[in-house]
């Protein structure tokens, strides 16, 4: 990739956007990591919601890793897959307090040995919340890459190492927000502005003239299912056999 073009795209963005900040409410490296756990296939809205309540109840690491596995299901429900999210968060807090003495760790390798927390996760808390260099790549940064042509795949990993290896550290955090917030803004998957937008000169999908009107409509559809089922979460049953709740 020509690192031309993501300065090009990242100083277009910034202009427009100005300087942005993460969506998530919190107050702590480990307030962050938790709320990320829980944005995981939900809305930052809804997790702001569940976050204000469930960080009065449990503060810090200790706190969750001392709570009820029931009454932090019952907790976090509204988020979705709250078995796995409730599970991974008493891991990842039981693991902070029995091999970290209490605190998180701060660098990718150390975040990553943590049970729930994989690359975007851990590229959240380093770049929003402990001031390192981080780039996380979410369903957004990954589809606005390509359509762009920051990247030529579809694997966060390889996302990640293309642009960072083009852009100054410093950048990696900021320019992960405002790829989502013009993905969430001019650029949604099933109905990109491109006539409107502002990088219509630089993006790649522009200059090969493809067309998403198909992608379009399948995507209305995959929305307005996502939409209905989000609006109605199961309760919690106290016998619980759901894995699912990967990172996305
Ligand atoms: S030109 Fe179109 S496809 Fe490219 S970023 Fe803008 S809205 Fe998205």
């Amino acid at each position: 990739m020509e690192s031309a073009l993501a300065k090009q795209v990242y100083d277009k963005l910034l202009s427009v956007y100005g300087p942005q900040k993460c969506f998530l409410e919190h107050m702590t490296p480990f307030q962050l990591l938790v709320a990320t756990i829980l944005s995981a296939q939900c809305t930052d809205k809804r997790v702001n919601m569940v976050t204000r309540d469930l960080f009065k109840r449990w503060p810090d690491a200790e706190a969750f890793a001392n709570c009820g596995r029931e009454e932090l299901e019952q907790a976090i429900f509204t988020c979705g897959f709250y078995r796995a999210k409730a599970d991974h968060i008493l891991k990842a807090a039981k693991a902070i307090v029995e091999q970290f003495h209490g605190e998180l760790p701060d660098t990718m390798e150390g975040l990553l040995k943590l049970p729930g927390v994989g690359r975007k996760t851990a590229n959240v808390v380093l770049g929003d919340a402990l001031d390192k260099p981080g780039f996380p790549v979410d369903t957004h940064v990954r589809r606005l890459s390509a359509l762009i042509g920051l990247s030529g795949s579809s694997d966060p990993e390889v996302i990640e190492s293309d642009i960072c290896a083009v852009m100054p550290p410093e950048t990696w955090a900021q320019f992960s927000h405002l790829l989502i917030v013009h993905g969430r803004t001019r650029c949604p998957a099933n109905r990109p502005d491109c006539p409107r937008c502002e990088l219509k000169k630089l993006c790649r999908h522009t200059k090969t003239g493809k067309s998403v009107g198909k992608k379009a409509s399948a995507s209305k559809k995959t929305v307005k299912a996502s939409a209905k089922k989000a609006a109605s979460p199961a309760r919690p049953a106290k016998k619980s056999t759901s894995k699912s709740g990967r990172e996305s």
